[in-house]
């Protein structure tokens, strides 16, 4: 991977997805949402109207570079540190991407914008699409997602339900249960009755695996969400939030790329030897001085090190 991209990073190997190619066209951070588990930190950038946050041209050209140079993924999926829907062009950067490859594209979305026809129409261009759940009214809304000004329980209801009847991809669910905040059984079984109304392919169950933006957030036990799956139709599956598969990796240590990634995802020093094919210990001794300088950090986090 070209150390000097700006809007791409990874391919980052995942056991469900094989290696993702991620782009991030929002500045970090730029969310319609601030929520309390996010694990990039916290929204400085809280906004609910679309921009061309980044050039249009400028990924247009490294996504060309990146597919003349190494072009092996097998999905290419928006993502990184905000959300994409409010990039202005990304209906354009899905076609700019479609008529290059055949690489399925995956939108990572809070649904929040699904609201308007014309983000609907522009995300459905995408093969799959996974929107986040993760509350059940407009307190636990509030509470949770924490959105920019104008955005409603309502009409993100609404908006899920508006982009299913507009989209014959595969659409996904994200449903992510905080312990003492969103998982007891009748707040969870009421997330299922709207997971039900949005009628998605495949509902995934997450937790706070990795570092959020509000340390008070805590995991709800693998024992607990397997417990929980039975409530969804169709029945969640349980996912790591970090699913490391023995995916080809050339073994070059780029730490501008690490760091990069790490910016959008913290990762421990073992997830970071499976993206890069490096060793642990060169991972850890390319990081300590970062760590020193005062560019990253280290959080404990269920008995593992994320960098962050
Ligand atoms: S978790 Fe997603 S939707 Fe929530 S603040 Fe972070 S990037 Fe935005």
């Amino acid at each position: 991977m070209n150390s000097a991209y700006q809007y791409l990073f990874g391919p980052v190997p995942s056991r469900r997805l094989g290696r993702s190619l991620g782009i991030d066209v929002t500045p970090f951070k730029t969310c319609s949402f601030n929520c309390i588990f996010c694990q990039c930190g916290y929204t400085t950038r809280h906004v609910a109207e679309r921009a061309e946050f980044v050039p249009f041209s400028d990924v247009c050209a490294e996504l060309e570079e990146w597919l003349a140079e190494d072009g092996q993924a097998d999905y290419i999926t928006f993502a990184g540190s905000g959300e994409p829907t409010l990039y202005s062009q990304l209906g354009e950067l899905i076609d700019f991407i479609k008529a290059r490859t055949d690489i399925p594209v995956m939108v990572l979305s809070n649904g929040s914008l699904f609201q308007r026809l014309d983000v609907c129409d522009e995300a459905a261009k995408a093969d799959i699409v996974k929107i986040s759940l993760s509350v059940w009214d407009e307190e636990s809304f509030q509470k949770i997602n924490r959105p920019a000004a104008g955005l409603s329980f309502k009409t993100l209801r609404a908006g899920e339900r508006n982009f299913r009847r507009r989209f014959n991809g595969q659409l996904w669910l994200e449903v992510f249960l905080m312990e003492g905040i969103n998982a007891a059984q009748d707040q969870v079984e009421q997330i299922a009755a709207i997971a039900t109304e949005i009628a998605p392919d495949k509902i995934h169950l997450n937790t706070a695996v990795r570092p959020p933006a509000e340390k008070e957030v805590a995991p709800v036990t693998e024992e607990k969400l397997r417990a929980l799956c039975g409530l969804f139709t169709p029945c969640a599956e349980v996912i790591a939030s970090f699913e490391v598969a023995p995916a080809a990796a050339d073994g070059n240590l780029n730490t501008e790329s690490l760091v990069g990634l790490i910016c959008r995802h913290p990762a421990t020093a073992e997830q970071l030897a499976a993206v890069s094919g490096a060793g642990i210990g060169a991972i850890r001794a390319a990081l300590a001085p970062l760590i020193d300088e005062g560019q990253l950090q280290i959080e404990e986090r269920n008995g593992e090190s994320y960098y962050k």
